[in-house]
Order: structure tokens, then sequence, then C-alpha cells
């Protein structure tokens, strides 16, 4: 088919089987198992001679769909759809290392990220050491033989910083380590992973793409770039899959045995998902611009960061990687926590809760919520500022958000 734009391409992907029904909209097949016709052709499937959903645990056809579409959309080489994004982030990193291994990434990442590195797999002997990935030197100071990947988020989570990926790329390839994006913030719409050199690209699907915090799910991203020959903890499988060897360690070991598998519902919502992505994402952005030229002219607003800015210092990063749209997601300073906390209460149309990218536009207040659990010296070192509140900006009318923050900042 001749190559078509992003909307275009997510209401047409085709079904892998014509629906007998020639149902226009991919069904919910909502069923534990799918059954055989004999005992041999059951036993064929076993043995890898005829392919078929089996167990939904690893595979089903709505799930497949969805998955179908992601790899339509990212022009990848394959992709997994998981539980949640915390699910996609843990089964990579579950692929990719063994205890004794060393991953290199920053401290600056959305904070169950930081907490499932600093705590869950240091205690199974895989060490994060984390370093500024804005500096080669320090990068390639803290490489070994035993460091299998480097790990980052296009646009950080609440800091939206941006890395320049052309160093990570050049760095993770002069030492064949993986290179690993967490590109939640910048879904596939803005941000053409495999176009600048990462390999595995891992999503929450939680945010943008469930379609208004429908539904939790994640999506594992493999770009076809990368030799698993590079990395010996393929060993077992990069002779019979080849260049498909990271997906089929995640779906016959990892995905298969830690059982952090999407539900069919939580697909069929996000398929749907998918077709408005582009939709919502233009308006996000545009009320974006909007906020971010009302609150740089509002004199109680000590400062605001969202790279979409010109007058933002990553503004040229986020043109080169995000064609200028780095997410829709901004901070904004108060003179104190109680000027926050009092401003958030005030709201009647941005609402309170944790998560970011629903239509609704959401308000955090990081040091006290996401980042609470971590001492105040390191959230200092992560850039957390009991000053700083998140918003994550929706598809409302721009008036109506910005009457109601000027309503709550009187
Ligand atoms: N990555 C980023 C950047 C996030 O912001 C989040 C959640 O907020 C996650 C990963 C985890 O996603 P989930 O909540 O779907 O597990």
């Amino acid at each position: 088919m001749k190559k078509t734009g992003f909307t275009t391409t997510a209401l047409n992907v085709p079904f892998t089987k014509k629906d007998p029904h020639n149902s226009l909209q991919m069904p919910l097949y909502e069923s534990v198992a799918f059954e055989f016709d004999s005992a041999e052709q059951i036993e064929a499937n076993f043995k890898g001679e005829h392919i078929a959903h089996v167990y939904s645990r690893s595979s089903s056809p709505t799930v497949e769909y969805f998955e179908l579409k992601i790899k339509a959309l990212t022009n990848s080489n394959a992709v997994v759809a998981v539980s949640s994004g915390m699910a996609a982030i843990s089964n990579t990193i579950l692929a990719v290392t063994k205890a004794g291994d060393n991953i290199i990434s920053s401290n600056q990442l959305f904070g169950h990220t930081l907490a499932l590195f600093k705590q869950t797999f240091a205690e199974f002997g895989l060490e994060t050491r984390f370093s500024n990935l804005k500096s080669k030197e320090e990068i390639e100071r803290l490489i070994d033989e035993k460091t299998r990947a480097i790990y980052f988020e296009t646009v950080t989570n609440p800091q939206l910083e941006i890395v320049d990926i052309e160093i990570l790329t050049e760095i993770a390839q002069k030492y064949n380590l993986l290179l690993i994006a967490d590109s939640t913030i910048t879904p596939p719409n803005v941000f053409r992973a495999g176009k600048f050199g990462v390999n595995i690209e891992l999503i929450s699907t939680t945010k943008y793409i469930s379609g208004g915090a429908t539904s939790f799910g994640g999506a594992i991203i493999d770009h076809g770039n990368y030799d698993w020959n590079l990395n010996p903890n393929f060993s077992d499988y990069t002779e019979k899959f080849k260049k498909n060897a990271f997906i089929a360690k995640i779906r016959k070991n990892i995905y298969r045995n830690t059982g952090g598998s999407m539900a069919p519902q939580t697909a069929k919502m996000q398929i749907h998902g998918l077709d408005l992505l582009e939709l919502r994402v233009e308006r996000c952005y545009k009320n974006c611009m909007d906020l971010g030229v009302f609150f740089e002219a509002h004199p109680k607003v000590k400062k605001v960061v969202y790279p979409g800015l010109k007058s933002a210092s990553n503004y040229k990063l986020a043109e080169k990687y995000f064609n200028g749209v780095p997410g829709t997601i901004m901070t904004f300073d108060l003179e104190s926590k109680e000027a926050c906390f009092a401003f958030m209460n005030k709201l009647q149309i941005i609402r309170r809760p944790t998560n970011l990218n629903d239509n609704k536009s959401l308000i955090i207040h990081p040091h006290s919520t996401i980042y609470g659990e971590f001492p105040e010296e390191e959230r200092a070192e992560a850039g957390i500022h009991d000053t700083m509140m998140r918003l994550s900006v929706g598809i409302e009318n721009v008036e109506d958000l910005i009457a109601d923050i000027e309503g709550a900042l009187d």
C-alpha cells in the first residue's frame, strides 16, 4: 500500500484474517483459550509448525491487532503489548540483562522507573549507573564489559529535559550497547524513534494511546536495528530467531513467564485510542502554546517550562526530534509550596489526579507525591522542587482553561 499519513494509517491497518462478518472494527475476542481441530494440530502448534493463538496470556487476536497497529504507526520490526508501561520497562530490562550486568541511565526518570532501577532490580544484582546523559565523557567513564544498554526518556517527566539523542546513539554504537527510549511523553505521531537510532522504544499506552485514561497498557517496540549477537544474554535465541531474537526472548520467556499480558478489552479501547491520537495531540499542543503565553505574562508565575515554547532553552532539540511538539506537559512555579497547594485547591476544571495525557487537563505537585518517597537531597538532584507543579494539558477549550487558572491564581 502507498505510504499514508499517521491517522490514515491508523484507520486502515488490515486484519490478519478476513472477518467472517466483514466487521469494519476489530471485534473483541475475550477468550482465555483457543481450540484446535485435532490432537495432531495442537502437537504441530507446540512444535512451532502450525502458528495459531493458543492461550491469551501469550497472544490473542484483539491484542495482536493492537500490536499490528502500533507496528504500522512506528514503522518498526515487531511489537509486544503488555499490561502497563512499567511492565514494558521491566520485561525489556529483564530480557536484556542478567545478575551482575549493568545499564546506564539518568536520575531524571519517571519516579517508579527510578524506584524499579534503584530498589527492585538492585536487589536482584542488576545495577543502574546513573549519569548525566548530556555528558559523553561521564557516560563513557561508566561503561564496562558488563554494560548492556543505555536507557533514557525522550522528554523527562517532570523536568522536561531533552537529551541530544544523536550523542547517545553514537556512544551506544561505539560500545555495541542497546539504546532504549521511554517515549511515553512524545507519542509516535511526533517522534520517530527508529529514524533517530533508538533500538527499543517503550511506551506507557496508559497515557495518550489509551484515548483518555481508559485503561492500562504498555508497548515494547523493536525497531529491528540492533545486532543481538552483540549481547551474550541472547545467545540461546540469535541462531534460530536472528533479527527477532529479542522479540522471541520476550514472547517465549520473559513476557509469557512473568504474566504481564494486555487484556483484550484494553486492546479494544486502545485500538480506538490510536485512531484519534494525532487529532488529540494537535489540540493539546495548541492549548499548551496558548497557556505558555499566558503563564509567561503572569506576574505570580515565577517560571514556566515547556520545550515547545521558542523561549525554552531546549526548543532547538524539541524541533530536531519532535517537530517542535515535545509532548503536551508543562511545569510552572509559584513562590512557595503553600501557594501551589492554594492554587490547586481553587481549580474547578483542571483535575488533581496522578496521571498524564488524559483528554482532561491534570495537575500535580510532584515533590509531595510521585517523588515524596525520595529524600530531599535526591529530589533536589533530580530537579524536583516544592514550588513546581506539573500540568498535563488536555483537549478542553483553551479559554476555559485560562479562566480556571486565572481564577485560581487570584
Ligand atoms: N514512563 C513514563 C514516562 C510515565 O510517565 C509513566 C507513568 O506515569 C510510566 C512510564 C509508567 O506507565 P504505567 O503507569 O502505564 O505503568
